[in-house]
C-alpha cells in the first residue's frame, strides 16, 4: 500500500485521481481549500486549507509521501483565464502553491511528485490556424503563451525541472489538454467548452438557440478523464520527466462539438455566434512523444466520453 497526497483533491481532476487511487488499494491524504463539489471524497484524510501558506503546506507534508500529485491551482475556463481579470490571482496564487510545496517536498525527501501543466503554456504564433496547430512538445520554445496562466505553468515546469537536475527529485510533468467528464465545474464562469456546451443544450428546448463564443470555427480536442488518468498512471510508473502531453488527437471545431451534443441530446440546437474570450484559434494535442515514451494513446471517441458528460449535466440542470 502506497502513501500518497493529493493536491487539489477537491478539484475536478484530483477527486477523480483520489477515486482510482483508493481503487488501486492506496493510503491517500487530500487537501484543497473545499471538498469535492459532487460527491463524496473517498480521501482517507482529507484536509482544508491554503497551500499559498507554507505553515500550512509544512503541516500536510508532514512525511516522505511515495507519491506526490500537485494539482491545485487557481484556474478556470476562457470566460477565467482569457478576460484579463484574473492574472495576477491566477500567477501569484499558482506559483506560490508550486515554490511552497516543491520546497517542502524536497526537505521532507518526498520519493516521487507529478504536476499537472497545460497545454495553454504553447506558444500563440503555433496556434493561429484551425486546422494545423502544432504542439508537439519540442515546440515549447521560444515561449509565447496567450495567457498568464500559460506563463505560470510554463515557470512552474521550469521549477521542478530545476528541483530534479539540482536536487535529483524524481519529477514527472503532464501537460493536460482540455480534460473533461462528469463531476467537473459546468456553471458560474470557471465552466470549460464541453461542460458549458452541455449545460446550454439541455437547458433548452427542442428547436432552440443557444449562444457560443466566437465563429465556431475554432478548434480543440478534448480528453476524457479517465483516460487522463491513465495516462498520468503511466507516466508516475515510469521513469520518464516529461514534460509530455496528455491529450487527445481528436481535433474538432465548436460548432462540431455543439453538433455532437446535440445528436446525443436528441435535440435540435440552432446556434447564435457572439463575441467573448476565445484564447487561440486552433490547438490540438501532439501524441507522437507519450506514444514513443509509454506507448499509450486514448482509446475512447469524445463522442462516447461527451455521452456520459451530457447525461451528468443534465442531471445537474434537472435537480
Ligand atoms: P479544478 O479547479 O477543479 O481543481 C483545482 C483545485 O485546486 C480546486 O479544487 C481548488 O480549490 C484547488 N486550489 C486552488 N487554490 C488552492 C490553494 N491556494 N490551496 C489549496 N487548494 C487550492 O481544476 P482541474 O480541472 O481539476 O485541474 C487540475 C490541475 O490540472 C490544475 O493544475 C490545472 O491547471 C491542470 N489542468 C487542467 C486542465 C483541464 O482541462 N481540466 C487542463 C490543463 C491543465
Amino acid at each position: 500500500m502506497k502513501k500518497i497526497l493529493v493536491l487539489g483533491a477537491g478539484g475536478f481532476i484530483g477527486s477523480h485521481l483520489v477515486k482510482r487511487l483508493k481503487s488501486e488499494g492506496n493510503w491517500v491524504r487530500g487537501v484543497d481549500l473545499k471538498y469535492p463539489e459532487y460527491s463524496k471524497t473517498l480521501a482517507d484524510e482529507f484536509i482544508i486549507g491554503d497551500l499559498r501558506d507554507q505553515q500550512l503546506v509544512n503541516k500536510v507534508v508532514d512525511v516522505p509521501f511515495d507519491e506526490i500529485y500537485q494539482l491545485a491551482a487557481d484556474m478556470g475556463g476562457a470566460g477565467y483565464i482569457f478576460t484579463g481579470e484574473h492574472d495576477a490571482d491566477v500567477m501569484h496564487n499558482s506559483a506560490t502553491i508550486n515554490l511552497n510545496v516543491l520546497e517542502r517536498a524536497r526537505i521532507i525527501g518526498a520519493k516521487k511528485i507529478f504536476y499537472s501543466s497545460s497545454a495553454c503554456m504553447y506558444p500563440a504564433y503555433n496556434q493561429t490556424e484551425p486546422n494545423n496547430p502544432k504542439c508537439s512538445e519540442d515546440s515549447a520554445y521560444p515561449a509565447q503563451p496567450d495567457s498568464e496562466y500559460g506563463w505560470e505553468k510554463l515557470f512552474s515546469e521550469r521549477l521542478y525541472l530545476s528541483y530534479n537536475r539540482n536536487y535529483k527529485m524524481d519529477v514527472h510533468i503532464a501537460r493536460f489538454h482540455n480534460i473533461f467528464g462528469p463531476e467537473g465545474t459546468w456553471k458560474d464562469g470557471k465552466e470549460k467548452a464541453p461542460a458549458a456546451i452541455c449545460r446550454k443544450v439541455a437547458m433548452v428546448k427542442d428547436g432552440a438557440e443557444i449562444e457560443i463564443w466566437g465563429d465556431g470555427k475554432q478548434t480543440r480536442s478534448f480528453l476524457y478523464i479517465d483516460e487522463c488518468l491513465e495516462g498520468v498512471a503511466r507516466l508516475m510508473n515510469s521513469n520518464f520527466s516529461g514534460p509530455v502531453n496528455i491529450g487527445s488527437e481528436e481535433m474538432v471545431t465548436i460548432d462540431k462539438l455543439v453538433e455532437m451534443v446535440a445528436k446525443i441530446s436528441g435535440k435540435e440546437i440552432k446556434i447564435k455566434h457572439i463575441s467573448g474570450p476565445l484564447g487561440v484559434r486552433g490547438r490540438n494535442s501532439d501524441n507522437k512523444l507519450i506514444a514513443k515514451e509509454l506507448g499509450w494513446k486514448p482509446t475512447k471517441k469524445l463522442e462516447d466520453g461527451l455521452a456520459v458528460t451530457y447525461k451528468w449535466i443534465e442531471q445537474q440542470v434537472n435537480a
